[in-house]
Protein backbone atom coordinates (compact mmCIF):
# COMPACT_ATOMS: atom_id res chain seq x y z
CA UNK A 1 0.00 0.00 0.00
CA UNK A 2 1.36 3.48 -1.08
CA UNK A 3 2.03 6.11 1.74
CA UNK A 4 -0.89 7.78 0.08
CA UNK A 5 -3.54 4.97 0.54
CA UNK A 6 -2.26 4.56 3.99
CA UNK A 7 -2.75 8.76 4.82
CA UNK A 8 -6.67 8.22 3.41
CA UNK A 9 -7.45 4.83 4.80
CA UNK A 10 -6.30 6.64 8.38
CA UNK A 11 -8.29 9.82 7.27
CA UNK A 12 -11.45 7.76 6.52
CA UNK A 13 -11.42 6.18 9.89
CA UNK A 14 -10.62 10.40 11.50
CA UNK A 15 -12.82 11.79 9.75
CA UNK A 16 -15.77 9.25 11.05
CA UNK A 17 -14.48 10.11 14.82
CA UNK A 18 -14.29 13.63 14.31
CA UNK A 19 -18.00 13.90 13.55
CA UNK A 20 -19.08 11.93 16.52
CA UNK A 21 -19.90 8.82 14.40
CA UNK A 22 -18.22 6.16 16.94
CA UNK A 23 -15.82 6.17 19.69
CA UNK A 24 -11.91 8.11 19.74
CA UNK A 25 -10.36 4.88 21.78
CA UNK A 26 -8.31 4.64 18.32
CA UNK A 27 -7.81 8.04 17.54
CA UNK A 28 -4.30 8.13 19.53
CA UNK A 29 -3.35 4.91 17.69
CA UNK A 30 -3.95 6.57 14.34
CA UNK A 31 -2.56 9.68 14.75
CA UNK A 32 0.91 7.93 16.20
CA UNK A 33 0.83 5.73 12.62
CA UNK A 34 0.28 9.00 10.75
CA UNK A 35 3.12 10.38 12.72
CA UNK A 36 5.15 7.70 11.77
CA UNK A 37 4.48 7.57 7.95
CA UNK A 38 6.63 9.53 5.23
CA UNK A 39 3.95 12.35 4.60
CA UNK A 40 5.53 15.09 2.37
CA UNK A 41 3.34 18.30 0.55
CA UNK A 42 1.99 16.57 -2.11
CA UNK A 43 0.18 14.01 -0.06
CA UNK A 44 -0.92 16.94 2.35
CA UNK A 45 -2.07 18.62 -0.22
CA UNK A 46 -3.63 15.55 -1.99
CA UNK A 47 -5.58 14.29 0.90
CA UNK A 48 -6.23 17.74 2.67
CA UNK A 49 -5.38 15.42 6.06
CA UNK A 50 -4.00 18.49 7.66
CA UNK A 51 -7.94 19.40 8.00
CA UNK A 52 -8.88 16.44 9.12
CA UNK A 53 -6.57 16.06 11.82
CA UNK A 54 -7.68 19.59 13.12
CA UNK A 55 -10.88 18.59 13.33
CA UNK A 56 -10.15 15.53 15.43
CA UNK A 57 -8.47 18.10 17.47
CA UNK A 58 -11.40 20.04 17.86
CA UNK A 59 -13.94 17.89 18.53
CA UNK A 60 -11.52 15.96 20.74
CA UNK A 61 -11.52 15.76 24.60
CA UNK A 62 -9.00 13.57 24.75
CA UNK A 63 -5.57 15.36 26.10
CA UNK A 64 -3.23 13.10 24.47
CA UNK A 65 -5.01 12.99 21.21
CA UNK A 66 -5.00 17.22 20.83
CA UNK A 67 -1.49 17.33 21.51
CA UNK A 68 -0.37 14.48 19.13
CA UNK A 69 -2.72 16.36 16.69
CA UNK A 70 -1.43 19.62 17.56
CA UNK A 71 2.12 18.19 17.16
CA UNK A 72 1.59 17.12 13.85
CA UNK A 73 -0.21 19.73 11.88
CA UNK A 74 2.81 21.42 13.62
CA UNK A 75 5.14 19.37 11.64
CA UNK A 76 2.94 19.24 8.60
CA UNK A 77 2.66 23.60 8.59
CA UNK A 78 6.43 23.91 8.53
CA UNK A 79 6.66 21.69 4.64
CA UNK A 80 3.96 24.19 4.58
CA UNK A 81 6.59 27.17 5.36
CA UNK A 82 8.86 26.14 3.10
CA UNK A 83 6.70 26.26 0.03
CA UNK A 84 5.69 30.07 0.77
CA UNK A 85 8.98 30.88 0.08
CA UNK A 86 8.28 33.08 -2.60
CA UNK A 87 6.22 35.22 -0.69
CA UNK A 88 7.62 35.76 2.91
CA UNK A 89 11.71 35.43 1.51
CA UNK A 90 11.61 32.62 4.33
CA UNK A 91 14.25 29.86 2.88
CA UNK A 92 13.17 26.35 3.00
CA UNK A 93 14.07 23.52 5.55
CA UNK A 94 16.63 21.57 4.75
CA UNK A 95 14.50 18.47 5.11
CA UNK A 96 14.88 15.31 2.70
CA UNK A 97 11.06 15.60 1.64
CA UNK A 98 11.36 18.78 0.33
CA UNK A 99 8.28 19.62 -1.99
CA UNK A 100 8.98 20.40 -5.23
CA UNK A 101 8.53 23.72 -6.22
CA UNK A 102 5.44 22.64 -8.70
CA UNK A 103 3.48 22.05 -6.07
CA UNK A 104 3.49 25.60 -5.25
CA UNK A 105 0.47 26.80 -7.46
CA UNK A 106 -1.39 23.52 -6.73
CA UNK A 107 -1.90 23.88 -3.15
CA UNK A 108 -3.19 27.48 -3.78
CA UNK A 109 -5.46 25.64 -6.09
CA UNK A 110 -6.49 22.69 -3.78
CA UNK A 111 -6.94 25.55 -1.11
CA UNK A 112 -9.98 27.15 -3.19
CA UNK A 113 -11.75 24.23 -3.81
CA UNK A 114 -14.52 23.40 -1.43
CA UNK A 115 -15.23 19.76 -1.25
CA UNK A 116 -14.97 19.35 2.21
CA UNK A 117 -17.71 22.53 3.08
CA UNK A 118 -17.63 21.75 7.28
CA UNK A 119 -13.98 21.69 7.85
CA UNK A 120 -12.00 24.53 8.59
CA UNK A 121 -9.39 26.17 6.55
CA UNK A 122 -6.06 24.79 6.47
CA UNK A 123 -3.66 25.51 9.61
CA UNK A 124 -2.07 28.60 7.80
CA UNK A 125 1.37 28.01 6.82
CA UNK A 126 4.11 29.81 8.98
CA UNK A 127 6.18 32.74 8.08
CA UNK A 128 9.55 34.16 8.82
CA UNK A 129 8.52 37.57 7.87
CA UNK A 130 9.49 39.86 11.48
CA UNK A 131 6.38 42.29 10.59
CA UNK A 132 3.81 39.56 10.04
CA UNK A 133 5.00 37.40 13.22
CA UNK A 134 4.37 40.83 15.32
CA UNK A 135 1.07 41.52 14.12
CA UNK A 136 0.36 37.50 15.30
CA UNK A 137 1.82 38.47 18.31
CA UNK A 138 -0.37 41.02 18.70
CA UNK A 139 -3.66 39.50 17.53
CA UNK A 140 -2.86 37.07 20.11
CA UNK A 141 -2.23 39.04 22.60
CA UNK A 142 -5.44 41.13 22.17
CA UNK A 143 -7.11 37.30 21.80
CA UNK A 144 -6.06 36.05 25.03
CA UNK A 145 -7.78 39.19 27.21
CA UNK A 146 -9.70 37.90 29.83
CA UNK A 147 -8.61 34.12 29.03
CA UNK A 148 -9.34 32.76 32.24
CA UNK A 149 -7.72 29.03 31.40
CA UNK A 150 -4.70 27.87 29.47
CA UNK A 151 -6.74 25.46 27.45
CA UNK A 152 -7.91 27.64 24.84
CA UNK A 153 -4.70 28.98 23.96
CA UNK A 154 -3.62 26.63 21.73
CA UNK A 155 -6.42 27.50 19.97
CA UNK A 156 -6.20 31.44 19.87
CA UNK A 157 -2.31 30.91 18.96
CA UNK A 158 -3.94 29.08 15.64
CA UNK A 159 -6.79 31.77 15.10
CA UNK A 160 -4.23 34.39 15.17
CA UNK A 161 -2.26 33.14 12.57
CA UNK A 162 -5.23 32.54 10.71
CA UNK A 163 -6.30 35.74 11.19
CA UNK A 164 -3.36 37.03 10.26
CA UNK A 165 -2.71 35.15 6.71
CA UNK A 166 -6.43 36.09 5.91
CA UNK A 167 -5.76 39.62 6.38
CA UNK A 168 -2.28 39.37 4.58
CA UNK A 169 -3.61 37.82 1.76
CA UNK A 170 -5.85 40.73 0.97
CA UNK A 171 -3.06 42.99 0.66
CA UNK A 172 -0.50 40.88 -0.08
CA UNK A 173 2.17 42.95 1.09
CA UNK A 174 2.73 44.22 5.04
CA UNK A 175 2.25 48.42 4.41
CA UNK A 176 0.25 50.61 5.90
CA UNK A 177 -2.96 49.56 4.89
CA UNK A 178 -2.37 45.87 6.08
CA UNK A 179 -0.96 47.39 9.50
CA UNK A 180 -3.94 49.75 9.55
CA UNK A 181 -6.21 46.30 9.23
CA UNK A 182 -4.22 44.05 11.95
CA UNK A 183 -4.25 47.33 14.13
CA UNK A 184 -8.35 47.69 13.98
CA UNK A 185 -9.15 44.04 14.44
CA UNK A 186 -6.38 44.02 17.43
CA UNK A 187 -8.42 47.49 18.95
CA UNK A 188 -11.77 45.49 18.69
CA UNK A 189 -10.40 41.93 20.36
CA UNK A 190 -9.44 43.43 23.16
CA UNK A 191 -12.00 46.04 23.54
CA UNK A 192 -13.48 45.13 26.88
CA UNK A 193 -16.90 46.90 26.08
CA UNK A 194 -17.66 44.61 23.07
CA UNK A 195 -16.20 40.75 24.21
CA UNK A 196 -18.56 39.46 21.74
CA UNK A 197 -16.34 39.91 18.74
CA UNK A 198 -13.63 38.28 20.01
CA UNK A 199 -15.63 35.51 21.86
CA UNK A 200 -17.72 35.07 18.47
CA UNK A 201 -14.23 34.33 16.81
CA UNK A 202 -12.42 32.53 19.60
CA UNK A 203 -15.64 29.78 19.37
CA UNK A 204 -16.06 30.02 15.68
CA UNK A 205 -18.88 31.40 15.02
CA UNK A 206 -16.90 34.33 12.80
CA UNK A 207 -14.04 32.83 10.91
CA UNK A 208 -10.86 34.44 9.97
CA UNK A 209 -11.53 35.31 6.36
CA UNK A 210 -15.03 36.89 8.08
CA UNK A 211 -12.67 38.79 10.48
CA UNK A 212 -10.52 39.96 8.01
CA UNK A 213 -12.26 42.00 5.91
CA UNK A 214 -15.50 43.12 8.57
CA UNK A 215 -15.79 46.81 9.14
CA UNK A 216 -15.34 48.79 12.41
CA UNK A 217 -19.35 49.15 12.90
CA UNK A 218 -19.40 45.78 11.85
CA UNK A 219 -17.08 44.20 14.86
CA UNK A 220 -18.77 46.47 16.98
CA UNK A 221 -23.03 46.03 16.30
CA UNK A 222 -25.39 44.22 18.43
CA UNK A 223 -25.48 41.42 16.01
CA UNK A 224 -22.04 40.30 17.49
CA UNK A 225 -24.19 39.62 20.70
CA UNK A 226 -27.16 38.21 18.88
CA UNK A 227 -24.84 36.19 16.56
CA UNK A 228 -23.40 34.29 19.60
CA UNK A 229 -26.65 33.80 21.18
CA UNK A 230 -27.56 32.20 18.14
CA UNK A 231 -23.88 30.34 17.88
CA UNK A 232 -24.43 28.99 20.78
CA UNK A 233 -27.67 27.48 20.13
CA UNK A 234 -26.99 25.93 17.33
CA UNK A 235 -24.09 24.34 18.98
CA UNK A 236 -26.45 22.68 21.22
CA UNK A 237 -28.37 21.49 18.16
CA UNK A 238 -25.18 20.25 16.83
CA UNK A 239 -24.70 18.18 19.99
CA UNK A 240 -27.76 16.46 20.40
CA UNK A 241 -27.70 15.33 16.70
CA UNK A 242 -24.43 14.36 16.72
CA UNK A 243 -24.99 11.71 19.48
CA UNK A 244 -27.42 8.41 18.92
CA UNK A 245 -31.17 8.51 19.18
CA UNK A 246 -30.94 9.14 22.48
CA UNK A 247 -33.56 8.00 25.40
CA UNK A 248 -37.04 8.41 25.56
CA UNK A 249 -38.77 9.43 29.27
CA UNK A 250 -41.06 10.77 30.81
CA UNK A 251 -39.54 11.99 33.75
CA UNK A 252 -39.12 15.31 31.99
CA UNK A 253 -41.34 17.65 31.80
CA UNK A 254 -41.19 20.37 28.72
CA UNK A 255 -41.41 24.16 30.23
CA UNK A 256 -42.73 25.32 26.75
CA UNK A 257 -45.67 22.52 26.11
CA UNK A 258 -45.79 21.27 29.72
CA UNK A 259 -45.84 17.80 28.53
CA UNK A 260 -43.80 14.70 29.32
CA UNK A 261 -42.62 13.39 26.76
CA UNK A 262 -38.65 13.99 25.75
CA UNK A 263 -35.48 12.23 24.40
CA UNK A 264 -32.25 13.30 26.14
CA UNK A 265 -28.88 12.75 25.39
CA UNK A 266 -25.79 12.83 27.97
CA UNK A 267 -22.73 14.13 26.50
CA UNK A 268 -19.05 14.73 27.62
CA UNK A 269 -18.96 18.50 26.64
CA UNK A 270 -15.48 19.59 28.29
CA UNK A 271 -12.84 17.23 30.14
CA UNK A 272 -14.07 13.72 31.77
CA UNK A 273 -13.98 15.36 35.43
CA UNK A 274 -16.51 17.45 34.65
CA UNK A 275 -20.38 16.30 34.88
CA UNK A 276 -21.84 15.09 31.66
CA UNK A 277 -24.19 18.13 29.97
CA UNK A 278 -28.15 16.59 28.81
CA UNK A 279 -29.30 17.77 26.12
CA UNK A 280 -33.15 17.29 26.08
CA UNK A 281 -35.73 17.17 22.87
CA UNK A 282 -39.51 17.60 23.66
CA UNK A 283 -40.87 15.02 21.27
CA UNK A 284 -43.98 17.31 21.01
CA UNK A 285 -43.29 20.85 20.42
CA UNK A 286 -39.58 20.55 19.21
CA UNK A 287 -38.35 22.54 22.20
CA UNK A 288 -34.82 22.22 22.93
CA UNK A 289 -32.64 22.67 25.89
CA UNK A 290 -29.96 21.43 28.31
CA UNK A 291 -28.90 20.98 32.19
CA UNK A 292 -25.22 19.86 33.94
ZN1 LIG B 1 -42.74 20.65 24.39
Amino acid sequence: MSVEEDVMRIQKKLTKMASGDGGQEQALELLKTLQNLPVNLEILTKTRIGMTVNALRKSSSDDEVISLSKTLIKNWKKFLGGSNMGKDGATPPSSSKKPKLKEESKKEDDKKEKDKPKQTSFPPVSTTDAVRLKCRELLLTALKTDMQDQDGLGAAEELAEELEEAIYQQFNNTDSKYKNRIRSRVANLRDTKNPQLRLNFLGGAITAQRLAIMTAEEMASDEMKALRNKFVKESIDDAQLATVQGTKTDLLKCAKCKKRNCTYNQVQTRSADEPMTTFVLCNECGNRWKFC
